[in-house]
């Protein structure tokens, strides 16, 4: 027995496994559906090289790699150091160069590339292989020794600041090698990087390597063998630096699954005036327009473009500059979209007139860029219906519902000189807000409660919290791709970057602006439109979006309104493939017609409570709280009861015979009463009774635990004249609005119902007083009496309960609380690190059901349910409701309707479409 077993524990020998992938000369190892394994970059290039498109050769070390190498503290899997320098070999062999070699050196970036873009979150090194035999051979071969120390400095530079860690070391340092490279460009008097000769940049080399000595006291690598190690480890390690672990949480990516390390073969944007490196989107990502759209740099490398070291040319000025590229990229531009079937965003360089392409993905885009993308696709058959529902965010549809600059606000601003400037619209919508020159600082503000613009030469991905907490961002340097634009586009920020006129100085904390006589600091208000570039002095009053204006506002007609008509459109194909239906948590007349007009089948969640609150009814309403008998109950009841009916009238006309689902009174009565002395003396006097007995009534009613106390059914059950009159308010509307000629079909929902005596005994009273006030009234409406299912008790004896209810409507904001067992107003101080911290939940269980829990008794609810009664009606009333994850489950596990907020309306409807297409 022990035997065999032993044998069949030892290793088997070793074997190692495939960590390589090769890409180039038109053929690949991998391919576009292979990004799990070898990163969004490598799988494109591989798909690129099988598409014949010019991509300099290379190999793609793979994630799993990466994922072996953070098990294993460090360790590089075995196989790996060998397989490396065979694939080295190859790429040597394809572009007749070698590694190391002093006449004709191969050089080679490093780059990183996780399965999700993240971008410029983790690092890449350009021109590794440099060394000072090296340099001279490629000085010598390119009879171009300027361009060789530019490439040897570059190298340095990103080696010593990524694999050598070399980084400023306190907030208000430049970039250490900046400041040498500044310091060079003043001895020699010139401005620009590209004015520096070749001696300058071979001193700059010397001047780097030493202070790589002093300040991190290691001598800089000159094995070129070495260097690739190094950096292959320092992209692995990258993987695990703060702003990539930041942005993975903001984007809810996994730590698990590791970045894949490319190594390629350079190619020269930085030859002469005849190379250039850019970046492109084949459509505009801003508006979703057909034009091809980017910018480039003459004689310049890599991230150039991106960093804003000099701000770029449009795409468009190729064409003068260099007409055979300019043609290629035109096509590669096509070839691309027919190929993916979607908008691609490229880099590319040219070397010498030559092109080459070093990345493609699908290009982040704003929502509204990716409503009429996926229309336009449809119409140019790239696409179907069914993709063009599956290509948009439903999150994004909230962003075409936000407000833009009141326009004639906008016109005086105008006219009043506070138009600073103009720089480019790279994320639509208007936002206004004080200026924060700093990361922390815009965090700080925003926890204040303020409204904030961070304003920046440029940002970087240092600054992802602080974009994350403003409302919008200003930059004065960088183009449409640059990293604010990127980043701010997807977080969904108002953003107006490369406005050029601003003059930021950060120590001086002042934001001017050339030509103006203007200082604006910290803390004063500036105004940004996102969709035009302008930049504004002071606030301007934002209006309603284009679909508000039409929808609800209805000062706009949708033939004018295009933006309208598209969100319209993509809503049509929605509501023609989704299942579930859609209504609205509404608690007044307006809400209600707001909920329709974004195409609400009905209201989902009418809270009662709401009601007591207004104007003439909460003075009846403590009365009625403050009664020591039955009669002065009713009393005061019989004052709440016109009001309650009035409401429900006004409810009941503005959804035109859409069903209505009325809650009966929730949550603990002391809510309605003064807390302080002073106010409940008021009060006593207000009542002309003795300030005793309100001060004795809320001592009585307090409790220690309220959302587990006299609330829900409860109050309904001890007090059933409660639930009487509300009954007969609903039910006395229902009759006078069915009188006046409009339909309508009340639901009356019991809250936390546990145990189905409960809902009997609630039910029971309804029913009579339904019974009995078609009688008075003389005629005759459809009604529901149903209840929610937030407790797990409720839903564990949903069978039960199902043989009482018309409907249940699931609860989940109280099922969540009541499930875990977290109270969720007592939750913020674990349960944000809970998520971002341990990962205990993937996100806050408030905000996307928590499905392996919650979700679970729901599901056990629904089957129980079900089998009693099959016709049971069957929704969900909690905040989930419009959380495209969340409703995705609900139409899993068979419900009947979601009901979220209203502006949230448009969300779920295309999430209930995503969800009835199914996974793609
Ligand atoms: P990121 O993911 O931050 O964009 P990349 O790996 O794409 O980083 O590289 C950074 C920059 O260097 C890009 O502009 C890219 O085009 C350029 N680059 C990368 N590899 C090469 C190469 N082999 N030859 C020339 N340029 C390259
Ligand atoms: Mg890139
Ligand atoms: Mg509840």
């Amino acid at each position: 027995m022990a035997r065999p077993q032993a044998r069949a524990a030892r290793p088997a020998p070793a074997r190692a496994r495939r960590r390589i992938y090769w890409f180039g000369g038109g053929r690949a190892d991998g391919r576009a559906d292979m990004k799990a394994l070898l990163g969004g970059k490598g799988a494109n290039l591989a798909e690129m090289a099988r598409l014949g498109l010019p991509v300099p050769p290379g190999f793609t070390i793979s994630t799993e790699a990466c994922t072996y190498y953070y098990a294993h503290g460090g360790g590089y899997p075995p196989g790996l150091k060998e397989q490396v320098p065979a694939a080295l070999a190859r790429v040597e062999k394809a572009v007749g160069r070698r590694f190391g070699d002093p006449q004709k050196p191969l050089l080679v970036s490093v780059r990183s590339g996780a399965r999700a873009s993240m971008p410029g979150m983790m690092d890449t090194i350009l021109n590794l292989g440099l060394n000072d035999r090296t340099v001279a051979g490629l000085a010598r071969e390119t009879g171009n020794p300027r361009f060789a120390y530019d490439c040897y400095r570059r190298f340095v530079q990103m080696y010593g600041d990524v694999v050598l860690g070399l980084k400023p070391e306190t907030k208000t340092e430049r970039d250490p090698f900046e400041t040498v490279l500044e310091e060079k460009k003043r001895a020699r008097r010139v401005k620009l990087d590209t004015d520096l000769d070749a001696d300058a940049l071979r001193e700059l080399v010397a001047e780097f390597k030493a202070l790589v000595r002093t300040r991190k006291g290691v001598r800089f690598p000159e094995e070129p063998e070495e260097q690739l190690w190094g950096a292959i480890g320092a992209v692995f390690g990258s993987w695990m630096n703060e702003r990539a672990i930041v942005y993975r949480r903001l984007n809810a990516i996994p730590d698990t699954w590791g970045t894949a390390v490319n190594v390629q073969a350079m190619v020269f944007g930085n030859m002469g005036p005849d190379s250039g490196t850019g970046v492109a989107f084949t459509r505009d990502p801003a508006t979703g327009e057909n034009v091809f759209y980017g910018e480039f740099l003459m004689n310049a490398q890599g991230e150039d473009v991106v960093a804003g070291v000099r701000t770029p040319l449009p795409i468009a000025a190729l064409e003068r500059e260099n007409p055979k590229a300019y043609a290629q990229l035109m096509k590669i531009r096509r070839t691309l979209e027919r190929h993916y079937r979607d908008v691609m965003d490229i880099e590319f360089t040219i070397q010498q007139g030559t092109l080459y392409m070093l990345q493609c993905r699908v290009g982040k885009r704003t929502a509204l860029a990716a409503v009429r993308i996926a229309l336009d696709m449809v119409r140019e058959r790239l696409i179907t219906r069914d993709e063009a529902l599956r290509r948009v965010e439903p999150d994004g549809l909230e962003q075409l519902l936000r407000p833009t600059f009141d326009a004639k606000a906008k016109d005086a601003a105008v006219a009043a000189g506070r138009l600073l400037a103009r720089g480019l619209a790279a994320g639509p919508g208007a936002a206004a807000g004080r200026i924060a020159f700093h990361a922390d600082e815009a965090e700080a503000r925003t926890a204040r409660g303020e409204s904030v613009i961070l304003v920046r030469i440029e940002t970087s991905p240092e600054d992802l919290r602080g974009m994350a907490a403003s409302r919008g961002i200003l930059t004065a340097r960088g183009g449409m791709t640059s990293h604010a634009a990127l980043v701010g586009r997807q977080m969904g920020k108002v953003c107006v970057v490369g406005c050029e006129a601003l003059l930021i100085d950060y120590e001086a904390g002042t934001l001017r602006v050339s030509g103006r006589d203007v200082v604006l600091r910290e803390g004063d208000e500036v105004a940004i439109d996102g969709s035009t570039g302008e930049v504004f002095q002071g606030a301007i009053p934002a209006a309603p979006s284009e679909v508000v204006q039409v929808l609800i506002d209805r000062t706009r007609d949708p033939a004018t309104a295009p933006v309208y008509r598209m969100f319209a459109q993509l809503m049509k194909w929605a509501d023609q493939v989704r299942r579930l239906g859609i209504r609205a948590n509404a608690d007044q007349p307006d809400q209600g017609a707001a909920a329709a007009a974004f195409g609400a089948e009905g209201i989902g969640l009418c809270r009662t409570e709401h009601m007591f609150f207004g104007e003439g009814k909460l003075g009846p309403m403590r009365e009625m709280i403050l009664a020591e008998t039955v009669e002065e109950r009713r009393a005061a009841l019989s004052k709440l009861l016109p009001f309650q009916r009035a409401d429900f009238e006004g409810i009941f006309e503005v959804m035109q015979g859409r069903p209505v689902t009325i809650r009966t009174i929730d949550p603990p009565l002391h809510e309605f009463l003064p807390h302080d002395e002073a106010a409940q003396r008021e009060l006593a006097a207000q009542m002309r009774i003795p300030f005793e007995r309100v001060r004795d009534r809320v001592e009585a009613l307090h409790e220690f635990n309220p959302m587990l106390g006299f609330r829900g059914c409860r109050l309904g059950i001890v007090y059933p004249e409660i639930t009487e009159m509300q009954a007969r308010a609903i039910f006395e509307a229902a009759a006078h609005v069915r009188k006046a000629g409009t339909t309508v079909e009340p639901e009356v929902m019991i809250p936390l119902v546990g145990h189905v005596k409960e809902l009997m005994l609630q039910a029971a009273i309804v029913r009579r007083v339904a019974d009995e006030v078609m009688k008075q009234e003389g005629v005759r409406f459809r009604y529901l009496v149903g209840t929610m299912i937030e407790v797990p008790r409720g839903a564990l004896t949903a069978d039960e309960i199902a043989a009482v209810a018309d409907f249940f409507s699931f609860g989940t904001n109280d099922l969540t609380q009541t499930t875990l067992g977290v109270s969720r107003d007592d939750a913020g101080r674990f349960l944000v690190p809970y998520v971002d911290r341990f990962n205990i939940y993937p996100r806050d269980p408030f905000q996307s059901l928590d499905q392996d829990g919650v979700g679970a008794l729901m599901k056990l609810a629904v089957e129980k349910a079900r089998r009693a009664r099959p016709d049971l009606k069957l929704g969900i009333c909690g905040e989930h409701g419009g959380e495209p994850a969340s409703v995705r489950f609900c139409h899993a596990i068979g419900l009947d309707y979601v009901s979220c907020s209203p502006y949230r309306v448009p969300v779920a409807r295309l999430a209930a479409a995503q969800a009835a297409l199914g996974p793609d």
